[in-house]
Formats: C-alpha cells, sequence, structure tokens
C-alpha cells in the first residue's frame, strides 16, 4: 500500500477536502515514522497506510480513516496528541488517544507476569474505549487484522501469544459488532498459528468431504433455482461455505462430519422481508423441513442484530442442505455489522429500520448501552466488572494449555479426559491422573480457563465404564465408547462372555 494506492481508494469515496486532510495526514505519519521498519523489513509507514486501507474498505467515515494512519504516531514516534489536535481536530485526536490508551494498558501489563489478567485488564480498557467510541475499537480491529496478516514475520512465541489474543478478545469484539467478515478472518489466521496440524486436518477434511457433495448441491441449486424463477421472486443465490475454525468448532460438538449440514449453505438473497418468508414457504412445499432446524432470526435477531431465516431441509434422495435466506440489508450488516452504518448513510439505515428491514439501529443496540454504562461507572471509580463482559464475549468456550503451551479451545463444562481425548484417543486411553497447573486433580475436576494440563499415564491403564462421567464434549464420548466396546470384545473373548452379563447387572 503506497500513498498513492491509498489516495486513489479514497477518491472513490471521499469528497476532495476530505482527500486533502488525507494526504496530510499520510505525509505527516510517512515523516514522523522515518527511519521505523516493520519485522518483515518493510517500512513502517506501510502498517498504518494498510489499516487506512482497510477502514476505507470496511466503509469508515474519512475520520476514522485519517485515524488509522496516524494510529501509531502517538506511542511510537514523538508525535504528542497536542500536535494532533491542532493539525486534525478535535475528534481525530480523540480518536488516535482511544487507540494509544488501548495499545498502553497492553503493554502496561506486558511484563506482570500470567497470561489472564493481562488480557482482562486489556479488555476492560477495550471497553471502556467502546463505550467512548465504537470506531476506536474498529481501527483496533483493523489494526490487528493487519498484524495477524503479517505474523509470519513475528518469532513463534509472540505469533502465539497474538493469536491467542486476537481468537480470545478481538474475534468476539468482531462478533459482538456482528462484523462476521472480519471474525471469521480473525479466527481462520488465529486458528492456524495456534494449532497449525489441526487446521490443516481440518482443512483437508473440509476439502475432501466438498468435493463429494459439490455434484448433489449443485442439483439442489438448479431444482431451487428453477422454482422460484417460476414463482416469479427476484432473488439472488450463492454458496457458503463454513470457515475451517467453526467446522472445528462444531466437531468438537458434534464428534462427526456427517452429522453436520451446514458445512454448505445455499444463501437467498432477496429484496424485502415478505419475499423472504415467501421463499421459506415455497422451500418448504420442495423439500421436507427438519423442524428443530428452522430459526427465524428475522422476528427475533441475535443479540448482536444479525438477521436471517434459517433452515435445514431435506430432498427426496436424502441430501440434507441448509438455506439461509435474508434481505439485502440484513446481508450487508451481517458481514459488515456495526461498520456497515458508517458506509449507509444514516437516512438509508432510519428507513431500513422503518421498514423493518433492519432489527435495531446500530446505536440501539442493547448491549453497546450496557458497555457504555459500565464505562461510565468505570470512569467514575465505581466498580467496573469486567468478569461479567468477559463471560458474555467469549460466550461458553474455555481455552486450557499443554504443558508444552499449546492453545485447546474446549466447551465450558469439559473434564480433564475431554482434553486428553482431543490431543489423542491412546493417551486418554492411558489416563491414570492429571496435573492441573501442577497438581493432582480428580477425573472430574471441571477444567478452568487457562489451565494447563498434565496427563499422567500408565502403561497398564485402561478406560473404565465409569469415564462416561468425566466426559462432556461428543468427541472423547464417541472415542470412548469405541475403546469400551473395543475393551469388552477382548474381555469377552477371553472370559467367554462374562463382561456382558457383567455389563447387564451393572444397569
Ligand atoms: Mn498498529
Amino acid at each position: 500500500m503506497t500513498r498513492d494506492e491509498l489516495l486513489e481508494l479514497a477518491m472513490k469515496v471521499y469528497d476532495e477536502t476530505e482527500v486533502l486532510e488525507l494526504a496530510l495526514a499520510i505525509d505527516f505519519a510517512t515523516k514522523r515514522h522515518e527511519g521505523q521498519k516493520r519485522m518483515s523489513g518493510e517500512k513502517y509507514i506501510l502498517h498504518p497506510l494498510t489499516v487506512a486501507a482497510i477502514l476505507i474498505e470496511w466503509g469508515m467515515d474519512v475520520d476514522t480513516v485519517i485515524a488509522g494512519v496516524l494510529h501509531d504516531t502517538v506511542e511510537d514516534t514523538d508525535v504528542t496528541l497536542q500536535e494532533i489536535e491542532s493539525l486534525f481536530g478535535r475528534d481525530i485526536s480523540f480518536l488516535v488517544d482511544g487507540v494509544t490508551k488501548v495499545s498502553r494498558a497492553r503493554s502496561g501489563m506486558r511484563d506482570l507476569g500470567s497470561y489472564l489478567p493481562e488480557t482482562k485488564d486489556n479488555l476492560t480498557k477495550l471497553l471502556i474505549a467502546v463505550g467512548e467510541d465504537v470506531r476506536v475499537i474498529i481501527i483496533k480491529l483493523a489494526d490487528r487484522l493487519h498484524n495477524m496478516q503479517t505474523l509470519q514475520y513475528m518469532p513463534p512465541d509472540k505469533q502465539r501469544k497474538i493469536a491467542r489474543e486476537t481468537i480470545e478478545v478481538f474475534a468476539p469484539l468482531a462478533d459482538r459488532l456482528n462484523m462476521g467478515r472480519v471474525r471469521v478472518q480473525l479466527e481462520e489466521l488465529s486458528f492456524k498459528y495456534l494449532m497449525p496440524k489441526v487446521f490443516n486436518e481440518t482443512k483437508v477434511l473440509m476439502h475432501s468431504r466438498l468435493k463429494k457433495s459439490q455434484r448433489k448441491l449443485d442439483k439442489v441449486r438448479r431444482e431451487v433455482n428453477a422454482r422460484l424463477n417460476a414463482e416469479k421472486l427476484v432473488f439472488q443465490m450463492d454458496g457458503r461455505v463454513k470457515s475451517i475454525y467453526s467446522l472445528f468448532k462444531k466437531l468438537d460438538r458434534v464428534g462427526d462430519i456427517d452429522k453436520i449440514y451446514d458445512l454448505i449453505a445455499l444463501r437467498i438473497i432477496v429484496d424485502d422481508i415478505s419475499t423472504a418468508y415467501l421463499v421459506l414457504s415455497v422451500l418448504h412445499d420442495m423439500y421436507s423441513p427438519l423442524f428443530d432446524r428452522i430459526k427465524d432470526y428475522v422476528a427475533k435477531p441475535k443479540m448482536n442484530g444479525y438477521q436471517s431465516l434459517h433452515t435445514t431441509v431435506q430432498t427426496p434422495t436424502g441430501q440434507i442442505v441448509e438455506f439461509q435466506i435474508r434481505t439485502r440489508e440484513m446481508h450487508e450488516y451481517a458481514e459488515r455489522g456495526l461498520a456497515a452504518s458508517f458506509h449507509y448513510n444514516e437516512n438509508k439505515l432510519t428507513d431500513a429500520y422503518r421498514k423493518g428491514e433492519i432489527a435495531a439501529l446500530p446505536a440501539d443496540l442493547a448491549w453497546i448501552r450496557e458497555l457504555q454504562e459500565a464505562a461510565a461507572r468505570a470512569g467514575e471509580g465505581k466498580e467496573f466488572d469486567s468478569a461479567k463482559f468477559r463471560m458474555t464475549l467469549f460466550a461458553d468456550r474455555i481455552f486450557v494449555n499443554s504443558p508444552k503451551g499449546d492453545i485447546y479451545d474446549l466447551p465450558k463444562g469439559a473434564f480433564p479426559l475431554d482434553y486428553a481425548y482431543r490431543i489423542h484417543s491412546d493417551l486418554a486411553a492411558r489416563a491414570s491422573g492429571f496435573k492441573i497447573n501442577g497438581v493432582m486433580r480428580p477425573f472430574d475436576y471441571q477444567l478452568q480457563h487457562g489451565d494447563t494440563i498434565e496427563v499422567l499415564t500408565n502403561k497398564s491403564a485402561r478406560p473404565k465404564p465409569d469415564w462416561r462421567e468425566v466426559v462432556a464434549t461428543p468427541h472423547a464420548r464417541e472415542k470412548l465408547r469405541q475403546q469400551l466396546a473395543r475393551e469388552g470384545g477382548m474381555l469377552a473373548q477371553i472370559t467367554g462372555g462374562v463382561s456382558s452379563l457383567f455389563q447387564h447387572r451393572k444397569k
């Protein structure tokens, strides 16, 4: 990204005075970052310019883009906020100040011990920044996205640390802002660095599976196309493929790729809500819907404002396909989230809201109000319950470590055996005990976020039927079931079927 490329991008979106101000900011930042280099060896200015380009792509207002160009000047050069305010005005200096505060909160905590408090404090600061102006977070997301895209130049331990923070803090933040596309980008990159082997395995699994189902899916797509055309409906249809990370998470819950029906979903975009429901009814007329898989996020949007109709149907040939039906506005909002509100002019947005095409005006999102109130309370020196926000942001996942520092993501309520089965089922089968953070813990210990788990093994140990009580993930449950069946079979051979009597009596 060069000065000219960035200005060319900007000219398509902003008026002349705005582009001139942007040019001024570029020259100012270039001069002040002079001589600084990135880990890649490139000139430092490349980074803020790329961040600014990302912000233009997201459809942000010009102040945010200019703040993106300037975002590292106060932190990394001798530029002062006063200087920025006098050159670029209050609005931009306020944004740069917010971004700088977030960075300082991070580096201030960096060497103070374990990872967790750092993240928590960090997050608190981030949240307060959101409360003041959500554009600060959007700049931080663009900053983080570019840093993740260039992570290969960092040493491995830093790569893991940054990737982990991204998946724990920034991806959930993007999700809360309903910036679906950014969330997926951040998750995929983090996942790749945190668990390269699992990432590749999942990717291979995904591709082989997609190949298998592609032809059948094309047939469904043609059928639906013909039928919707016959009904004279105006629509656009495309396929959306699940991200590698979300497949990985789902596999962990479901255990078996054959039970995942939304590997590819067919997405139908229409002009208005009544057509969306019409399309739904046509699909249900063509195929039989699986009733527990119909989701009306139009009438009942998700907390981050996401809206869409989801249904999963079965074709006469037994093919199971998920459909997502939504209006163009809903689609735009699902991909760009809060950033879309800067892209749309206000009238268009209010109009869409009035017509019910979107669930809420972005500023109306309840959780933002909540954050703002919390930030205001924190500002008054009253207690700020970051733990509470942490819970809602990280949904129901915990992150645990192997003794080597690899990170595994498990559902809340998981046990040490779930972790062991995640690593390898042979390892789990020989488990004789667990050291959690260096202390021996029982099999029914509930794993906590940040735990380091060591699996103690014994060559003669065997999986036991009562382990069924202390596994929570479908993957572990399935592997255990297979192992017990195998053990049972072996035992039956040896003892002539006594084991089946034993199992019968136990019931
Ligand atoms: Mn930066």
